[in-house]
């Protein structure tokens, strides 16, 4: 049995995907601002490091997975919060955690995103760079200017910037190389209290009822850790920097042919043209 952590687990699927790791037999380390075994605000870089730090030594130095799920919903007013949770409270997190995934030799770390990465009109990229390249305050002042839209801007950026960032990293020495297998798990509307917290207002209320979702209705937290709990196990040794949504649809509705998308013919990365030159010349005659 192993040692697993999870960020957001006192609420929502956070708490669902410890619920289930605990009735496995596993142990786990909940880190939460409330109600968790490490009790930590991950919206500041303290509460990030402090977290990190008793992570580990509760961990022994040792884990065999975490499931990053903390996270804040589009709400008004929050928007510095949002970009600290959502973002660094997956990225500074897992950094400080690698080398503890690495020594448990298969260890696997499942971040949720979200469907709003592939179904929000008009992201500011500027605002995802600057996730990217660190900087969260810059991400906050690219969506001030959308007035009422900033916070499922400043929501989606984060989510599609660590989303990225998962990708970027999964395939690299330090991951993939070190035996860790890093991917990232992509909800639609699953009826948590985040959720509720945007029913619960009129015009948000308004905007979730009359986004489509073909199989109608809203996921259940319960069947999304059924997910996290299949990406922890063993049958995802050869899943690696995947963004796997399960959304009832949304994104297949609205992006059916955005993606799988070829590679385009101009841009093409150099290590790819090395590689089809060196298939094409080996190839045997048919
Ligand atoms: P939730 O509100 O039920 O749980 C989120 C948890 O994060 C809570 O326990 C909360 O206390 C914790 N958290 C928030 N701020 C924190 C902070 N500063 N420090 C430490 N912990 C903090 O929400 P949920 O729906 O279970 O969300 C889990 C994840 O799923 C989030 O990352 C969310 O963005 C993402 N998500 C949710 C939905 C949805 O419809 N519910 C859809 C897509 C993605």
């Amino acid at each position: 049995m192993g040692t697993y952590v999870v960020t957001g687990s006192a609420s929502g699927m956070g708490y669902a995907a410890a619920d289930r790791l605990r009735a496995a037999g596993h142990s786990v380390i909940g880190v939460d601002i409330k109600e968790a075994d490490v009790v930590a605000d991950l919206s500041t870089a303290a509460g990030r490091h402090a977290a990190a730090e008793a992570v580990l030594t509760a961990g022994g130095g040792v884990l065999d997975g975490a499931v990053l799920a903390a996270g804040l919903g589009p709400v008004p007013g929050r928007e510095r919060q949002i970009a600290q949770v959502n973002y660094f409270g997956v990225v500074d997190l897992l950094r400080a955690w690698r080398p503890a995934f690495a020594r448990a030799g298969r260890a696997k770390v499942v971040v949720i995103a979200s469907n709003s990465t592939t179904t929000t009109p008009a992201v500011p990229k500027r605002a995802v760079r600057a996730f990217l390249a660190g900087d969260g305050d810059k991400a906050v002042r690219s969506v001030r200017f959308h007035g009422r839209g900033a916070p499922p801007m400043i929501y989606a950026a984060s989510k599609i910037a660590v989303s990225r960032w998962v990708r970027r990293e999964a395939v690299g020495d330090d991951w993939a190389g070190a035996g860790i297998r890093l991917n990232a798990l992509a909800p639609g509307a699953i009826l948590t209290p985040l959720l509720e917290e945007q029913l619960a207002d009129p015009r948000e209320s308004k905007a979730v009822k009359a986004f489509p979702v073909p199989v109608g209705g809203f996921g259940d937290a319960g069947q999304l850790a059924d997910w996290m709990m299949f990406m922890l196990s063993d049958a995802a040794d050869f899943l690696c920097g995947s963004v796997i949504f399960v959304d009832g649809g949304s994104d297949a509705y609205f992006r059916a042919d955005a993606w799988p998308a070829a590679v385009p013919a101009r841009g093409v990365p150099r290590y790819l043209l090395r590689f089809l030159r060196h298939h094409r010349a080996t190839r045997r005659p048919r």
